[in-house]
């Protein structure tokens, strides 16, 4: 099978699926990842990318050293803007994931959870499940929904429909290689407790492990399947 990872922003497709992504390349699969916003400009009171060009620079360059760490074949990077993405038309969202679609031809999508605060993940759900619409010919038969840690957990399950995983991958062998990738987005990390901290990431996969009785996990809804 070929892979897509649709992520939003540089370091939650290593959050989400780096695991994963690891072992799908360790298996000779090809992994793909697309990330659609960009990145750092939400930091400022109103966007200027020009005034970010280095900070976007330096995501792109960790953008590109995960994915060599994780194996991912390629990493493609747009320019969404960075947390107002709900300023966005969708059908604009989802054409731009329709044309890496046919480009790569994945047969598996992995994607954010609906379940998150963060508005860009949300965005990015609803058109990656537009531009995956099961017409006949469509090569995708499985489309996943990965947990991003300091978004997922950062929305109270009273508020809208809980993260509800049902689908769990065995990463075991490749938590390190994951922790190591995640390294790799220094700037993006925070020190312990954060939720976006190395040893937070460590003990999610090792919690999620746990639950199906293995050493480390990813856990992911099943959004469609097709056998
Ligand atoms: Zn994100």
């Amino acid at each position: 099978m070929t892979t897509m990872v649709i992520a939003a922003h540089p370091d939650d497709e290593v959050l989400g699926a780096g695991g994963f992504v690891a072992k799908l390349s360790a298996a000779g699969e090809e992994v793909h990842h697309l990330i659609l916003a960009e990145g750092a400009t939400s930091r400022d009171d109103a966007r200027d990318v020009a005034a970010r060009d280095e900070d976007l620079s330096e995501l792109a360059r960790c953008a590109h050293k995960a994915a060599g760490i994780v194996g991912a074949a390629s990493v493609t990077l747009e320019s969404f803007p960075d947390n107002r993405m709900d300023g966005v038309e969708l059908l604009d969202v989802v054409k731009v994931i329709e044309q890496h679609l046919a480009k790569h031809k994945p047969t598996r999508v992995l994607t954010h959870s609906n379940s998150d605060v963060n508005i860009d993940h949300r965005v990015i759900h609803d058109a990656v499940i537009a531009a995956t619409r099961p017409q006949p010919g469509n090569a995708v038969r499985e489309l996943l929904f990965f947990e991003t840690m300091s978004s997922t957990e950062w929305r109270p399950p009273t508020s809208i429909n809980p993260f509800a995983p049902t689908y769990f991958v065995d990463i075991s062998d490749h938590l390190e290689t994951k922790l190591r990738a995640l390294g790799a987005y220094a700037p993006e990390m925070r020190e312990w407790p954060h939720a976006r901290s190395i040893e937070a990431l460590e003990y999610l996969a090792r919690s999620r492990g746990a639950s199906i009785g293995v050493q480390a996990a990813e856990a992911f809804e099943t959004g469609r399947i097709c056998a």
